[in-house]
């Protein structure tokens, strides 16, 4: 049998917070009187139970559990929450508990920290309905990706370009194709906005400029003899 310490060894590290619970040694029971935990952090039983208790009546909705299923609440990691500072919801939130998560894009396990929960509902501004659905690696991943699609989308829609603009503009394209954003069809675009460069300019001599013309090829395809490529130069490949 594997020691308990070891469990989290394989969790994705947070950069701020780690990859192990942090206990507090509060531990309140989402049955105990005055105690809401978010929807996240609570079984299905215990909110059916919750509600039938407080409300008087049969649970009206029907079984939840999948929407749930791979997070678990861990015992004694509880942070008071400050029900004032979250933004105003139906049910607020009296405690936050460290919970483990399997990340939807990587498939690894993760917890979204009770800290962080405070810091997201607290600070942030975050609206309780707003969930942790990624390890940090992948949110960062998807910033990365929506920073670089906005840059596109502004390059794409300026009318007269820069050469460097053109240069730029085939970047994002090409990152976006190698982060599989794009398809592959893509690259054709990028190489036409590379033959768009002045065939005497001296951004063809630049390594940039290279590199660029490099990832724009087909992958494992022979050129093809499509004449918008190269058309007023010879092959220097
Ligand atoms: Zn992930």
């Amino acid at each position: 049998m594997q020691r308990k310490t070891d469990k989290y060894r394989e969790f994705v590290d947070h950069p701020r917070y780690g990859r192990r619970p942090n206990t507090s040694g509060l531990n309140p029971s989402p049955m105990d009187a005055g105690v809401r935990l978010h929807w996240n952090t609570t079984t299905h039983i215990e909110i059916v139970t919750q509600y039938e208790s407080i409300l008087g009546k049969r649970w009206p909705f029907g079984d939840f559990s999948a929407y749930t299923s791979g997070t678990k609440r861990i015992p004694n990691t509880a942070v008071l929450a400050d029900p004032s500072k979250q933004t105003r919801a139906t049910i607020p939130v009296t405690h936050y508990f460290d919970l483990e998560r399997r990340c939807r894009d990587c498939k690894r396990q993760f917890i979204f920290f009770a800290e962080e929960q405070k810091h997201w509902y607290e600070e942030l501004g975050f609206g309780l309905e707003s969930d942790c659905v990624r390890c940090t690696e992948c949110r960062k991943k998807q910033q990365g990706v929506g920073r670089l699609r906005e840059r596109y989308e502004s390059l794409f829609h300026i009318e007269e370009k820069s050469e460097q603009q053109i240069l730029e503009l085939a970047d994002c394209c090409l990152q976006l194709v190698e982060q599989s954003v794009f398809s592959q069809k893509r690259l054709e675009f990028a190489r036409m906005l590379l033959n768009k460069i002045d065939a005497d300019s001296d951004l063809r001599q630049r390594r940039e400029y290279i590199d660029l013309v490099r990832r724009s090829r087909p992958v494992a395809k022979a050129s093809t003899n499509n004449p918008s490529l190269d058309s007023d130069r010879s092959s220097d490949s």
